[in-house]
């Protein structure tokens, strides 16, 4: 195995009989910093995000990193190196992105249920644009503004009721989705929001949903999303940028989504058609710039074979990679070093105590107790959807860089867990004397 056998993966190739990603040696960095581990390839990253700048060169455009999907302030710290603006969604989430050096106008707040605290916070700091998901926020953000004597920059998130056709938890652009103002309603919340002394009309965004691997929900997205811009501005309401959204999925298990640049091409080619080619646009990618820069590093624990299902016991799981439990999702597993000796099915199964608590089924592998896997895909929704669940710390974290590796994120002590917790007093264990 010496060429890279893996598709999707392009930081990720067997090098004799070593998996490595870029120049590093994986059971090195496993070795050194234990398991489970999450190793991020900065060229990866890099890549998926050139991907995007070829589609869009010559225009007018923002990229905000949607930081959700990976929030670690050292990756955060490669998108506003690399010049992106931010896609939030909490008042943590602004603050990570201040800390790791981010400018405040280059952010975006997303989300239906931003506090009366985080959006004084975020006006305070100077964010870019808010991106209004209610009737009932774009009031109380007014009030707010209003209060400190600012006007806040706002984006009207409308939901354009177009079915993305991927997993129904991570669809957001349907009618009776959570997420966004109704498309009918739009053009007068648009009047409302013109009226209102506290906020500025600046922009209109949506998304429609996350891993979505066709072009067409984008397509129908865009022709929607003009026809409303249209509208809004015949009736006097400038509209000064056009924001997309994220979504756009990744390689899993063969899944062929189009890439970020032919995927632009097309819809820019449909923006030019209806004269809006030069526009301000903006996107929001979160999963497509850092999901398949990932790995999860993990050791097996235990083999145990049953007349139906043989167990794999990984010291990986549902807290560390919770995708395959909350959305059925898969990820590719594959050996560090692989074995010679011919494969059998496995579940493949973390150490907690839940049945949802598995990272791949039926899965054919030739594995010893010791042997080192990868979770592959691990970039996005993985450590940052990372619970504390079975008093089980978080894995730390490896950016690599060429033959570099830097530790971004420390392995979480039981003490970090228990940071903030108090003992009754009452009860308090005594002291021994
Ligand atoms: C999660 C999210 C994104 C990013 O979605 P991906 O599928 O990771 O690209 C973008 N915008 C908003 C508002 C989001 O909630």
């Amino acid at each position: 195995m010496n060429s890279n056998n893996l598709p999707g993966q392009p930081h990720l190739a067997y090098r004799g009989n070593e998996l490595f990603s870029e120049d590093i040696r994986l059971s090195d960095l496993a070795k050194q910093y234990g398991t489970p581990l999450f190793v991020y390839s900065k060229g990866s990253m890099l890549a998926a995000l050139a991907a995007y700048q070829r589609g869009f060169a010559g225009r007018n455009i923002q990229i905000c990193y949607a930081m959700k999907a990976n929030p670690t302030l050292g990756v955060i710290q490669v998108f506003v190196q690399a010049g992106c603006g931010f896609d939030i969604v909490s008042g943590g989430d602004m603050d990570r992105v201040l800390a790791a050096g981010g400018a405040a106008d280059k952010i975006i707040f997303s989300g239906v249920g931003k506090t009366r605290t985080e959006m004084r916070r975020a006006l305070d700091a100077g964010i870019g644009c808010f991106n209004v998901e209610s009737e009932a926020e774009l009031e109380v953000l007014n009030e707010v503004a209003l209060s400190m004597g600012l006007r806040a920059p706002v984006s009207l998130r409308v939901n354009p009721n177009i079915d993305p056709k991927t997993h129904p938890y991570i669809s957001t652009g349907l009618k009776d989705s959570k997420f966004g103002v109704a498309h009918e309603r739009a053009l007068q919340t648009y009047q409302r929001a013109a009226k209102l002394a506290g906020v500025r009309v600046i922009g209109i965004d949506c998304h429609i949903g996350s891993q979505i691997t066709q072009e067409e929900p984008y397509l129908e997205a865009v022709d929607r999303m003009l026809d409303l811009v249209e509208a809004i501005e015949a009736a006097g309401i400038a509209i000064h940028h056009i924001d997309f959204g994220g979504g756009l999925g990744i390689n899993y298990n063969g899944e062929t989504p189009p890439s970020a640049d032919r995927l632009w091409e097309k819809l820019l080619h449909k923006l030019d058609s209806r004269q809006f080619g030069q526009r301000q646009l903006m996107i929001e990618p979160g999963r497509s710039l850092v999901g398949n820069a990932g790995v999860c590093l993990t050791e097996v624990l235990y083999l145990k074979p049953g007349a139906q299902k043989s167990f794999c016991i990984i010291d990986a799981a549902m807290n560390d990679l919770p995708r395959p439990a909350m959305y059925q999702a898969f990820h590719q597993i594959v050996p560090l070093v692989p074995r010679n000796t011919s494969p059998e099915n496995w579940e493949v199964v973390g150490p907690v105590c839940e049945s949802g608590d598995w990272i791949g089924h039926d899965r054919v592998l030739a594995v010893q107790p010791g042997d080192l896997l990868a979770v592959l895909s691990a970039g996005a929704y993985c450590m940052s959807m990372a619970s504390n669940y079975n008093s089980r710390g978080r894995a730390a974290e490896i950016l690599v860089e060429g033959n570099q590796s830097h530790l971004i994120h420390q392995r979480e002590t039981i003490s970090d867990q228990m940071r903030g917790e108090t003992l009754l007093s009452s009860m308090a264990p005594e002291t021994k004397s």
